[in-house]
């Protein structure tokens, strides 16, 4: 696998649950974010670019809500749309923490983000701004964890750091099975013989053509975004 400590530039992909307290009503949870603004910062200062994709599953799912009746498609640009608060928060605790943070949203909403054009994020990624990438891919359908696959591939981000709130991909369910193995690194490959599950098949796919290795690691613990790029034993690395 590529060594991780030679990323330049990398997209972090934040599920939405990653932002909210466990149990609490509230979808955003100020201090969480906080705290992500933090762990962010720290990876920034190795040296690292980031742009991040936001989730919005803290608000709303467009598959659930249309298996609920919803026209599905309608469901979907709510939940682009709630990407977009998730981006604002993060952006304004970025902000706090003295971070050069810019929100770029797929779905044009210029009071509160720039549209999202290619070109002007690759320069903010270049002068060290975090570009938070909001409203997913702009279309129905997709998800955020596509998004992450697009932006890196279109960014050329050399990895995606899925944030997620395991600790990796093992090879059964850690949740159900106590011996579950937790992989270091695996292949893309292996990840289909074996249907490991690491993202939907549309995001994995990119991933795999485009050869954009993705790390799966836990954002819970302190330091750990810093930690995954610098190759620790965090997370599996899935990679060609
Ligand atoms: N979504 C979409 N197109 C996209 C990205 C997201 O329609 O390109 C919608 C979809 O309904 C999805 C919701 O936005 O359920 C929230 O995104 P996601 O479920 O990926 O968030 P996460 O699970 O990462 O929090």
């Amino acid at each position: 696998p590529q060594d991780a400590r030679s990323f330049k530039r990398v997209i972090l992909k934040l599920s939405g649950e990653a932002l909210r307290e466990p149990g609490s009503k509230d979808n955003i949870s100020p201090e969480i974010v906080e705290r992500v603004a933090k762990e962010i910062k720290l990876a920034l200062d190795t040296g690292v670019e980031i742009g991040v994709v936001c989730g919005g599953g803290n608000f709303w799912r467009g598959a659930s809500a249309s298996a609920r009746g919803m026209d599905r498609a309608t469901a979907d640009y709510v939940g682009m749309l709630a990407t977009v608060m998730n981006a604002l928060a993060l952006q304004s605790a970025l902000e706090a923490e003295g971070v050069k943070c810019v929100v770029q949203s797929a779905i044009e909403m210029k009071n509160v983000a720039e549209p999202f054009i290619r070109r002007k994020a690759n320069r903010h990624l270049s002068n060290n701004f975090v570009v938070i990438f909001a409203a997913g891919t702009g279309s129905p359908f997709f998800s955020t964890d596509t998004t992450a696959a697009l932006r890196a591939s279109e960014m050329g981000a050399d990895a995606i750091m899925k944030a997620t709130m395991v600790d990796g991909v093992y090879d059964s369910d850690p949740k159900k099975n106590p011996e579950a193995v937790r992989y270091e690194t695996v292949t893309f490959h292996n990840c289909l013989a074996e249907n490991l599950k690491v993202m939907d098949s549309t995001a994995f796919t990119l991933c795999m053509d485009n050869d954009i290795p993705i790390i799966v690691f836990d954002i819970g613990g302190c330091g750990n975004i810093t930690s995954a790029l610098s190759g620790d034993d965090i997370g599996t690395i899935i990679h060609k």
